[in-house]
């Protein structure tokens, strides 16, 4: 698991083996913070991808009769090995993703937690059976793996998002090609390594780097069964549809618009902490981010000031560094994407009240890092209210009461997380009734995935029927089937 050098083009791993890409092209991979390149990333073809599916689906045909208590076994030992590399791959996040360690180190937590719960897969995939439904006949469900697996990752968390796929699929029975961010490929190679020093027979874990062309391969080589997806909304559209046209099942999780309501009964000083570390916590960069806050009544006259002066004061700089409170974003161009977005809602006659493009962080290097920006006086209708922007760019809107805050974050297309923050029982229970959002939070800063529970948003913010990890992943990695038997 050595520190890759900017001129080594990462390899693919296909059958228990590190193997070249037959892709030509490749894509540098710099470490946001600086600009260096640590990496290049193969653009792996639909020919890389069929190697893969192919080596998965050999393996499938041992590893799906391995009993699960063995299979389990190799849970177990990954999660010994996580444990022991924890801050191994906690500093490849940072460098490939440019997050704070705290961040990174709480993402690979939220990862083993699904290898926890994977652990438990003797109880979770039983069937059930059901006696003398007719005199003398009995019925039994069973469940099977389904086969090949394609896992399609984004940039944002390289190391919990793979997590959330590979572990149940495989300790289901099912084989799986992972194909990583082509922006984040690093720590996707260390749980590979992972994988294998835990035992894990050839085959039945696969890495493809690449972008377009290898989901494409994916989304339709036949010898692929289902594909867990998670990115951005058009993408998501995009796989949805693709894998399904070609029979595939799919879960595919989108992009987000997400709002945080704080009333006037709520304790102002935490509640600034929480929208603080929700808006601008990964630099932004994350599905769950509250982006867009709505005050109520006369929550904004408090919690305004505190916000801006708090943000104001954030040291942006290196993950590595611990002085850090928010590292870079993932690139140049996403770099000016966000500042664009700034420049849209100056147009749309927001206040930006906290302009971050002002005065860079001192840092060596070419980083990509943007400092906090707030804009007061959003109005559900202008862009920057509605549209994904995915970087430090926190929105306040204000809102007369509860009812009207909840109408304007459910006037959103997107749905995928929705925080509250409130002293009054009534007002958190009215919100979690009416909040048109799948991951809802109560006085916390995000709504976290739990690994025991399912995870997955609303509305454009999810396409498919069950969601990532808990007991919709279980059913998500296997199919069932109805014995009916007289003797
Ligand atoms: P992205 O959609 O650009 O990329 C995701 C994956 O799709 C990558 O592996 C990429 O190589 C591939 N891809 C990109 N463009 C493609 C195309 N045109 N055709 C086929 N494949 C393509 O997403 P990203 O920028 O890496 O990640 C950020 C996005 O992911 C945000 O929108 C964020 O909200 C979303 N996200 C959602 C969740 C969730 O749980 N709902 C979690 C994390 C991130």
């Amino acid at each position: 698991m050595g520190v890759a050098t900017n001129t080594t083009i990462l390899k693919n791993y296909i059958n228990g083996e590190w193997v070249e890409a037959a892709a030509a092209e490749t894509l540098p991979v710099p470490d946001p913070a600086t600009g260096e390149d640590m990496a290049l990333v193969p653009l792996s073809t639909a020919e890389d991808v069929r190697k893969a599916v192919a080596s998965a689906e050999e393996a499938y045909r041992t590893w799906r009769d391995v009993p699960v208590t063995d299979r389990a076994q190799v849970l177990f030992r990954l999660k010994i090995l996580l444990d022991a590399h924890h801050e191994d791959l906690t500093r490849a996040v940072v460098r490939e993703n440019g997050k704070t360690h705290n961040e990174a180190w709480g993402e690979v937590r939220r990862g083993i937690e699904v290898v926890e719960f994977a652990c438990g897969a003797p109880s979770l995939i039983q069937g059930r059976s059901l006696q003398d439904v007719s005199r003398g006949v009995d019925t039994t469900m069973l469940r099977f793996p389904i086969g090949v697996v394609g896992g399609i990752s984004p940039f944002n968390f390289p190391a919990m998002i793979p997590l959330w796929m590979a572990p149940v699929a495989i300790v289901c029975g099912n084989t799986f090609v992972h194909k990583p961010s082509e922006r984040t490929p690093l720590s996707a190679n260390m749980l590979a390594d992972l994988w294998t020093e835990a035992g894990l027979p050839k085959g039945v874990l696969n890495v493809v780097h690449g972008a377009k062309d290898a989901v494409n391969g994916l989304l339709t080589d036949p010898g692929v069964r289902a594909i867990s997806f998670v990115g951005s909304q058009p993408v998501a559209e995009y796989v949805y549809k693709t894998a399904a046209a070609h029979g595939k099942r799919v879960q595919a999780l989108a992009g987000a618009k997400n709002f945080v309501i704080v009333m006037p009964d709520a304790d102002q000083d935490r509640a600034a902490d929480l929208v603080l570390s929700s808006a601008f916590g990964n630099a932004g960069e994350r599905c769950l981010a509250g982006s867009t806050i709505v005050t109520v009544g006369t929550a904004a006259q408090t919690l305004v000031p505190k916000l801006i002066e708090r943000a104001r004061a954030m040291r942006v700089g290196s993950g590595l560094d611990s002085a850090t409170d928010m590292g870079p974003v993932i690139r140049a161009d996403h770099s000016a994407r966000v500042e664009n977005y700034i420049e849209i809602g100056v147009r749309e006659g927001a206040t930006l009240a906290l302009d971050g493009r002002d005065g860079k962080p001192e840092q060596p290097g070419n980083g990509f890092f943007l400092r906090p920006s707030i804009f007061t006086g959003v109005t559900p209708e202008m862009t920057i209210a509605r549209e994904e922007i995915f970087g430090p760019v926190l929105s306040i809107l204000e809102a007369e009461t509860l009812d009207e805050a909840i109408t304007t974050a459910n006037g959103s297309r997107f749905g995928n997380a929705a925080v509250i923050c409130t002293s009054s029982g009534a007002a958190a229970r009215q919100f979690q009734m009416r909040i048109e959002a799948g991951m809802v939070g109560v006085n916390v800063g995000v709504p976290a995935p739990v690994a025991w529970f399912p995870f997955a948003g609303w509305k454009q913010s999810f396409y498919g029927d069950l969601h990532a990890t808990g007991e919709d992943s279980i059913h998500f990695y296997t199919e069932r089937k109805v014995v009916t038997s007289r003797w």
